[in-house]
């Protein structure tokens, strides 16, 4: 889509002070200040100055409110790191994000829903936060298998019509504690905030 970007500084704006030219840097698809209450509050997609970041499949990007979108690395990275690091700039901080926001703590059961790059990268994050069981639902067979690999115990077929949730396991019993609640998918374009009302069996729901 050509929001996902990560390189190496080339110059900056008279009144950026932290960024500076020569720094590996990856930024978000929507450029905020890091200062608002709403950044304070950790939403930087719904800074109170945002701006869209897109063109990003170019050369050269600019990139406004450098010193709140940009994160630099310690150093210049290796050429087989930059593709993962890529991944941060959109899918895998949205992942992160979603899995944050469904409170998944070291032992949670996390149920994932959606297999697209967000979903997957929500099973990778939910095991980085230790979450002891990570159910995803897939209808696709490839996709279950990399689930497993990020970390998924179980991979479900799933039939999602409009306002209905049927899951089939594969090849294991429900587990009667894992009660997932199916919520409102959260999307970095929305204004709206996530809620933070889950249970302790956060649910993540992702249809991207
Ligand atoms: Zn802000």
């Amino acid at each position: 889509m050509g929001h996902e970007y990560c390189g190496i500084v080339e110059e900056v704006g008279s009144e950026v002070k932290h960024i500076k030219p020569g720094q590996f840097v990856v930024g978000s698809f929507f450029a905020s200040d890091n200062t608002c209450p709403n950044c304070q509050f950790g939403y930087q997609s719904s800074c109170m100055h945002r701006e869209r970041v897109g063109g990003a499949q170019a050369p050269l990007l600019r990139v406004p409110l450098a010193d709140g979108t940009l994160v630099a690395t310690p150093g210049v990275p290796s050429d087989d790191l930059i593709p993962s690091l890529l991944t941060t700039s959109d899918v895998l901080g949205t992942g992160w994000f979603a899995a944050d926001a469904a409170n998944v703590k070291p032992g949670s059961t996390v149920v994932v829903v959606g297999d697209g790059a967000v979903g997957l990268l929500g099973v990778l994050s939910a095991r980085q936060m230790r979450a002891e069981r990570i159910i995803a639902i897939s209808r696709n067979a490839s996709r279950q298998k990399l689930a497993r690999e990020f970390g998924a115990a179980l991979a479900l077929r799933g039939i999602l019509p409009p306002g209905r949730l049927d899951v089939r396991l594969v090849g294991a019993r429900p587990d009667p504690d894992c009660r997932p609640r199916i919520r409102r998918p959260w999307h970095p374009h929305q204004r709206r905030l996530p809620r933070h009302d889950q249970d302790a069996n956060g649910a993540v729901d992702d249809r991207r």
